[in-house]
């Protein structure tokens, strides 16, 4: 496949654009190669601009879980356009998504909309603090969540794929309020609760982390997060951008059963559109502007289109509740083709898959933490990821990513995966 075109593209954006792109992964730095311009997407697929079909793997790194251009959202989104872009007002709409989202979601009673993940996290944190009135955080190395600046401290996904865990700019004293723990490691967050007593506010965590590639938690470990949250009066957020209405209906909660006291969102919430929630129960949300002390707001917070794109998207979901279990089916399919062929050809690997999520790792211990997820072959990922490229398939740029499934995959767009797998890694 050429993609001529798209690297004409690149050079012109390069020259207005810092690096070309919005958003670093785009870019391609980690595999290299120059990025693919994309025109337009429909269903499993996208179409360049050299006119290449590429079967898609990241579906905007996870919001389009029913597939790109997924009729209810668009039409939703042109009905809405033609009243009105942006209120900067209360609407309608925007208490239908809530009411939705509330009864989908475990153990919240209120909800509030932002323009995206980064904003719903950074606002959870400062909820948490003011909640608590304490200052401190803890998160764990390789989770991502967003780049506000507490975060960016050992964050995951293009943080760790560019090699600037800790950005310049931020500065000295925030990055002293963010502890930093090892995922799945409940002794590593009870010393650190210990040495800090009554003083931290909350633990944020990707309860399955998705920004190391896939990483579920290991059995206990979110059980053990919950306990010492609630021993300790630290409140426990989770992180669902990437999980929230993508592994079950009502998320990580949902999944395994545990109770958050924040959780944000992100991706599936927004149908593709720009959009970020967080999440309580009630004594928490109240205390939030206008009601309470933390001030927390936005222009185009809950703006229409969003949120009609939003509320389409969650209503199909809410619907169709056969479609985390052919999710699930998809994926598990996909992975156990892909760990038979890599087999037979004497790849080290290792594939890590929750639900909907999954990750291919070039080495063969298991990837539980960031860690041992640093420790894949990224010559080999390359080659895998430029392979796949080559025969039409677009999975993320980066080996710290997850590969998000989408329901419009066929079993023949599967097959034709595993089959490209095959015939890519015997050139490793
Ligand atoms: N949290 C998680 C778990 C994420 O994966 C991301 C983005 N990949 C974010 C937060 C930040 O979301 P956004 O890019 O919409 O700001």
């Amino acid at each position: 496949m050429l993609y001529t075109r798209s690297s004409q593209l690149f050079a012109e954006a390069e020259k207005v654009i810092p690096g070309g792109v919005n958003s670093p992964v785009r870019a391609f730095k980690a595999v290299g190669g120059t990025p693919i311009f994309v025109k337009s997407a429909k269903g499993a697929y996208m179409y360049d601009e050299d006119g290449n079909r590429l079967i898609d793997y990241i579906n905007s790194w996870g919001p389009m879980i029913l597939g790109h251009a997924f009729e209810p959202v668009v039409q939703a989104v042109i009905e809405k356009a033609k009243l009105g872009t942006s209120f900067g007002m209360p609407t309608e709409l925007e208490t239908q998504i809530a009411a939705l989202a509330v009864s989908m979601v475990p153990n919240i009673d209120k909800i509030r909309f932002v323009n995206s993940g980064t904003e719903a996290c950074m606002s959870a944190v400062r909820l948490a603090r003011g909640f608590t009135k304490r200052d401190k955080i803890i998160k764990f190395a390789g989770c991502y969540h967003g780049h506000s600046d507490s975060f960016l401290i050992q964050a995951g996904s293009g943080a760790i794929t560019f090699g600037t865990p800790n950005s310049p700019g931020v500065t000295a004293g925030t990055a002293k309020d963010t502890l930093l723990a090892r995922y799945n490691d409940l002794e590593n967050v009870a010393a650190l609760i210990t040495a800090n007593k009554n003083e931290i506010a909350a633990i944020i965590v990707e309860p399955v982390a998705g920004n190391m590639g896939c990483i579920p938690p290991n059995k206990g470990f979110l059980e053990g997060l919950r306990q010492l949250c609630t021993d300790n009066g630290i409140l426990l957020i989770f992180d669902e951008v990437m999980t929230g209405f993508r592994l079950a209906r009502g998320g990580v909660q949902e999944l395994f059963n545990i109770t958050a006291d924040i959780v944000c969102f992100g991706k599936v919430i927004g149908g593709g559109l720009p959009v970020g929630a967080f999440a309580a129960r009630a004594e928490i949300m109240n205390y939030l502007a206008p009601l309470g002390p933390v001030y927390q707001a936005g222009t185009l917070s809950g703006n229409p289109l969003a949120m009609a794109a939003g509320l389409a998207m969650l209503q199909s979901l809410d619907t169709d509740r056969a479609i985390f279990q052919r999710l699930e089916e998809k994926t598990a399919y996909l992975a156990a083709g892909m760990e038979k062929v890599l087999k037979a050809n004497n790849v080290v690997f290792t594939i890590n898959r929750i639900g909907s999520m999954v990750s291919v790792h070039f080495d063969a211990a298991p990837v539980v933490d960031f860690q041992s997820a640093a420790k894949g072959d990224n010559e080999t990922f390359k080659k895998f990821f430029h392979g796949l490229l080559q025969e039409g398939i677009y999975i993320a740029p980066s080996a710290y990513e997850t590969w998000f499934i989408t329901d419009a995959l066929t079993y023949d767009d599967l097959d034709f995966t595993i089959q490209a797998v095959d015939k890519v890694s015997k050139t490793f």
